[in-house]
């Protein structure tokens, strides 16, 4: 740790971070980040703590005066002003984020999205501190190609589908789609975020996430949540294969995603985090341009590579198809390509990411497999005896 500098060649000051979320997917990625390879301290905020218990426990951890853990709800906890003014900087990550709830729970995504995130904004430009604040890849919504006729050669044209942070428009479906609640409320609280910047002098830097994926992410259904949970994707497919049941695909698997490692997303973020005079002011895609697939081929990917890490055999019909209505209820909609364009993270930041599709779900999958395969083979076993 010793001698770290910036990239402009600076040396990096110690620094004390409140992380809201902080015992989420990308929470806990960060934390082992920072308590590693950093010297930064950091105040962890969420209402759990089971995917940072590791880092919490025990007091021995050459890192324990480093991390605290506050169980607050940001929602309605008044500790939560006087933690951001300890604080030199902010990151906020608390959200409802998952696909199945944007339609079905639209009321609470939008409060989760936009209200409860209000007032961590409101604190860190009243007491003039940092601000990193997690919005989504989402905020793009359906590209400008997917209004064209099926067939037209434009489709093919990189200025009808890659997303650019400032020149990109925002293009959401109609209102009764409550898909789009997520998105849209995403959307204003980063234009909130902005004009605090402009009129009030917040610092402040946002990132939207190009579908991260890795290990801890979400929760396999019936094991560590509900048994009528629906997860995003890749717990979902992670949670068929380990059952050996065929992979569901919605209206066809023909959304396309771009998916990056976990991994490789948080050195971005520990770059914004140590650049500031480099990351404020801007909005950053994080994502893989280079690891696009279809959901279709995503679910035949992972089928392969579970084959290869669990030692099974692959089912005779690895994939079923389902309707949108069927497996999210009313609602639904879904963006249709998402590529980041890397101009300005390369630019400010000089950061690209390494892992291939391919190599990432192996990583992903061996832990999958090897934290989950007993357990779901007991609660298997267990509900077939009842
Ligand atoms: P996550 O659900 O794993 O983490 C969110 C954490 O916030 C959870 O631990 C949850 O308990 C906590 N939280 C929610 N409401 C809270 C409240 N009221 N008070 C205290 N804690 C609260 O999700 P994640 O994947 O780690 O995502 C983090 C952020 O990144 C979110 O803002 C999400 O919208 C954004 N994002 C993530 C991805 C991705 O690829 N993972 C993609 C787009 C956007
Ligand atoms: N999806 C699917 N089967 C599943 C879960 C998700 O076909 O079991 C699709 C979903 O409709 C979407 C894509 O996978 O097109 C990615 O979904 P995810 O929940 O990860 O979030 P999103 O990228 O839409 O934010």
């Amino acid at each position: 740790m010793a001698g770290r500098v910036d990239l402009d060649g600076n040396p990096i000051k110690p620094i004390t971070i409140c992380m809201i979320g902080a015992g989420g997917f990308i929470g806990s990625h960060l934390c082992e980040k920072l308590m590693s390879e950093t010297p930064h301290k950091v105040l962890a905020v969420d209402v759990s703590n089971d995917k940072i218990k590791h880092l919490l426990e025990p007091a021995t951890l050459a890192w324990a005066d480093r991390i605290e853990f506050h169980r607050i709800n940001i929602k309605n906890d008044s500790r939560l002003e006087g933690l951001i003014k300890m604080a030199d900087l902010t990151i906020n990550l608390a959200a409802i984020c998952t696909p199945a709830d944007y339609n079905t729970r639209p009321l609470d995504t939008i409060y989760s999205n936009f209200i409860d995130a209000l007032p961590v904004v409101k604190y860190c430009s009243e007491n003039g501190k940092r601000l990193i604040h997690f919005s989504t890849c989402e905020i793009y919504g359906k590209t400008i190609g997917a209004f064209l006729p099926k067939d037209n050669p434009l489709r093919q044209d990189p200025a009808y589908y890659v997303l650019k942070e400032d020149a990109s428009p925002c293009i959401f479906g109609p209102i009764e789609k409550q898909r789009w609640s997520y998105a849209c409320a995403k959307q204003l609280i980063e234009r909130l975020i902005y004009a605090e910047g402009a009129e009030n002098g917040l610092e402040f830097t946002i990132v939207r996430p190009f579908n991260w994926i890795g290990p801890r992410m979400d929760f396999i259904p019936g094991i560590d949540g509900p048994s009528e949970g629906v997860p995003r994707v890749l717990a979902c497919f992670s949670n068929n294969l380990l059952r050996r049941e065929p992979l569901k695909l919605v209206d066809g698997g023909e959304s396309q995603r771009t998916f990056i490692y976990i991994k490789d997303a948080i050195e971005a973020v520990l770059l914004m985090i140590e650049n500031p005079a480099r990351a404020n002011g801007h909005i950053f895609n994080v994502g893989n341009p280079n690891n696009e697939v279809t959901v279709r081929q995503l679910a035949e990917m992972m089928t392969k590579v579970y084959s290869k890490v669990s030692g099974e055999s692959s089912l005779e019909t690895p994939t079923i198809d389902v309707s949108s209505k069927e497996f999210y209820g009313e609602g639904y909609d879904d963006s249709d390509k998402r590529i980041p364009d890397m101009t300005i993270i390369n630019k400010q930041l000089a950061w690209n990411p390494k892992t291939s599709l391919w190599d990432l779900l192996e990583s992903t999958l061996t832990y999958q497999h090897r934290t989950y395969a007993e357990a779901i083979k007991q609660a298997m076993s267990k509900s077939t005896a009842n």
